[in-house]
């Protein structure tokens, strides 16, 4: 055998082992879905669409500042409540916090088992100021038509309050009596940081002892179009969320007259400083939240991407300068940096006293603040610019290989029976960094089918809910008390 044939020889063997290891370790991926199972939901939806649009009517706001609460109108939500759900008022432990938060304890038959908690807030964001006359509804009255429930709060995040007290009023009328305890807690404060809310339930629930399997909150949604080469809808479930950090970067002394400058002025040292920090970048990994992801995501994946996914180990890499080249998936694998604010300069012919930037960084769980501080110094290398880092770290990554991630999974499976269920990384906050503290899980889902567009409405105009969406997310809180009752 000639020297060419036997170097071609070698690297046929070594092809034909490459594509028998890859090829095999494809088609070895294993779907982690599990089978939904049918259930049988009879409510008298008329009712409880009625029940909804009532809710969306109180204008219970949040205002940046407390002041401007209309705390009368909190109450009269709360009273609404108590006339709406009368089994659920009479059942269930009901306990107020900071006058306002609800606490509901719906107390178990069986001993020894971890309560689990589900969570959200009815505070709803304002009416932009001059924007009601664009929404084709009244944000606060409550519309139904076509199909459709209109207001504010109907995604953020009336449905879940309404959506499981409609669940335990009809789960009560049933008959049924759950193994383990379930709590109900609501917050009143939730977009302007839950401090009164969900943070005063916690610090009380943990000077009592009260430790959660599982608490679930609102973050993620099921979405279409959004995972490539899933042509299922997906349902993202965050695991975790992101730290928020705010780093500012400040220069003083040195003014003068602008006619006799030095090389860099106090704007131009800072200016360089964020120009490196962005030149630079965090590491991009995939790793944590992100990772899970797509290995919840790889086996319902075309053959094409299953085939990378399943060979990260090689691939890896070229995930990643993918993902990178979106700002939404380069947020999944690293701290990211936004530079938002620059202050320097008074006149345009005296050099500016002093100098300040501030970035938004959304950290990484497993980085800290003090990473974020570290790294910045280390970039930006100018010992003058001085670097604070305030803000809040990232919360711990709850499990995904557990009977409480599969309840979550099943029970909207249930429901949305084509659903893809993956874990997800949070970008922005909820009431849900808060429950961290006492529980061994957080997960974040709130079990509606949206669109990209239904996003921007959830601060924005038009918010509005499909009836469906609305019937599957009472159908899919009543799964989650039943399937967490089975383990
Ligand atoms: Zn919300």
């Amino acid at each position: 055998m000639g020297r060419w044939k036997m170097i071609l020889l070698i690297v046929g063997i070594f092809l034909l082992i490459f594509a028998i290891v890859t090829v095999s370790r494809t088609f070895m991926t294993e779907s982690r879905q599990p089978e939904p199972m049918k259930t049988e939901v009879t409510i008298d939806e008329d009712k409880a669409i009625r029940h909804f649009s009532e809710a969306l009517t109180f204008k219970t706001i949040s205002y940046q500042d407390r002041n401007a609460f209309d705390y009368p109108e909190f109450e009269r939500f709360i009273d609404f409540l108590e006339d709406t759900y009368p089994a659920v008022h009479q059942q269930l432990e009901v306990e107020r916090v900071n006058d306002y938060a609800l606490i509901y304890k719906w107390s178990g038959s069986e001993s020894g088992k971890k309560p689990i908690g589900l969570t959200s807030h009815y505070d709803v964001v304002p009416v932009l100021e001059g924007t009601e006359a664009n929404w084709e509804q009244s944000p606060f009255s409550g519309t139904v038509i076509d199909g459709e429930i209109w207001g504010r709060g109907t995604l953020d995040d009336k449905i879940g309050v309404i959506g499981i007290l409609e669940a335990a009023e009809h789960l009560l009328e049933d008959g049924y009596a759950p193994k383990r305890d379930v709590y109900f807690m609501f917050g009143f404060d939730e977009e302007i940081g839950g401090d009164e809310g969900a943070a005063a339930i916690v610090d009380l629930l943990e000077e009592r002892g009260v430790s959660f399997d599982f608490v679930l909150d609102e973050g993620g949604a099921i979405v279409e179009n959004m995972v490539p080469g899933v042509e299922q809808p997906v349902g993202v479930v965050g695991v975790s969320e992101k730290g928020s950090a705010t780093a500012e970067l400040t220069i003083s002394g040195s003014g003068g007259h602008s006619s006799q400058p030095k090389d860099h002025t106090n704007i131009g040292r800072v200016a360089s400083a964020i120009a490196k920090l962005e030149n630079t970048q965090f590491n991009a990994d995939l790793r944590g939240p992100g990772e899970t992801l797509f290995e919840f995501a790889a086996p319902e994946m075309s053959f094409g991407m299953r085939y990378v996914f399943a060979n990260k180990f090689i691939f890896e890499p070229i995930i990643e300068s993918i993902l990178l080249k979106q700002p939404a998936t380069a947020a999944l694998i690293r701290t990211t940096i936004a530079p938002t604010v620059f202050q320097a300069g008074e006149q345009y012919n005296a050099l500016p006293e002093q100098a300040t930037a501030i970035i938004n960084l959304r950290v990484m769980p497993g980085e800290s603040l003090e990473d974020v501080k570290k790294f910045i110094e280390e970039t930006i290398d100018d010992d003058e610019i001085s670097v604070s880092v305030s803000g809040s770290e990232a919360t711990s990554v709850s499990s995904t290989d557990s009977w409480q991630f599969q309840t979550i999974q099943q029970a909207a499976r249930n429901v949305y029976s084509d659903a893809v269920m993956v874990p997800y990384l949070m970008f922005a906050g909820s009431d849900a960094k808060h429950y961290d503290r006492i529980a061994d899980n957080t997960y974040r889902f709130l079990p509606v089918l949206i669109t990209s567009e239904d996003l921007t409405r959830m601060h924005g105009t038009n918010e509005h809910v499909s009836i469906d969406n609305y019937l599957n997310a009472i159908a899919f809180y009543m799964e989650v008390m039943k399937e967490s009752d089975r383990k």
